[in-house]
């Protein structure tokens, strides 16, 4: 049996590396830019939608255009049919545009989505003083709000502040940057702006940092499994299904992924 097992896994492993060889192989063909796009989805794992049953239940049964889109933008590629100019502003409209334009309302859009994800799944646990947008500090010159609060999140009666922030990996001002310098960059950014006011609130603040194709920065998958364990609690009251594990904490990571791609 042990034979067998070991077997296995020394196969798994050839598999593994032969399957990394074929993939450094193909891209080696690629331009320097859909090589760092394509590395960046095949590294952090984005593409699940492709291995999941394409059920109604959380929008995995994509429409065909949908799954044409999602596939060109795995490869880097422009979807098809995308209108020749912005609605909002008149430039040029590519992906890059769609994806960074401030005016056009997509980017307002996808930040929205991610606060309203995060505070349903926060009513889903149960959790009290659950408020979008609350203001953190007030003076005559200035409001400053982050993105949702909630008590209990972290530790028993203390308030946790969240700011989330979906950037493009592949904008032309961020593609000689690395994914980890990105999100240096823009969690200083937010930390410089709230933590003190947080502090002075006593209460926790950290920024949750995404790409657009849905890579998490450490904190934010720290947060994504922190709630994994929140929501399997109140399922196991519910429903008498097992106790959260480290296991099923990047499982939920893998879903919030898919629902957020
Ligand atoms: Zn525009």
């Amino acid at each position: 049996m042990k034979f067998l097992f070991r077997m296995l896994c020394k196969r798994k492993e050839t598999l593994r590396k032969d399957g990394n060889k074929t993939h450094s192989l193909c891209l080696t063909d690629f331009l320097t830019k859909k090589k760092r796009c394509i590395s960046r989805k095949m590294n952090n794992s984005c593409s699940g939608w492709l291995s999941v049953v394409p059920s109604e239940e959380n929008h995995f049964d994509l429409s065909p255009d949908e799954f044409r889109d999602a596939l060109a933008l795995r490869y880097g590629r422009h979807p098809i049919n995308l209108p020749a100019l912005c609605d909002a502003d008149g430039e040029a409209f590519d992906l890059n545009h769609a994806l960074n334009c401030p005016r056009g309302g997509l980017v307002y859009a996808r930040h929205n989505e991610m606060r309203d994800l995060n505070c349903s799944l926060l009513e889903m646990v149960g959790l009290r003083q659950i408020i979008p947008e609350p203001i953190i500090f007030e003076s005559a010159e200035e409001q400053l709000r982050v993105d949702w609060m909630v008590r209990g999140f972290e530790h028993p009666q203390k308030v946790s502040l969240f700011d989330c922030c979906i950037v493009n990996a592949d904008s032309p001002s961020l593609e000689r940057l690395s994914l980890e310098a990105i999100f240096t960059v823009r969690k200083n950014v937010k930390q410089g702006h709230s933590s003190e006011a947080a502090k002075a609130r006593r209460a926790s603040f950290t920024p949750i940092l995404a790409t657009c194709d849905a890579v998490f920065d450490k904190e934010a998958e720290h947060y994504f499994k922190r709630m994994a364990v929140h929501l399997s609690k109140k399922w196991n009251v519910a429903t008498l299904k097992p106790l959260a594990t480290y296991e099923q904490g990047c499982k939920f990571v893998f879903y919030v992924q898919l629902v957020f791609a």
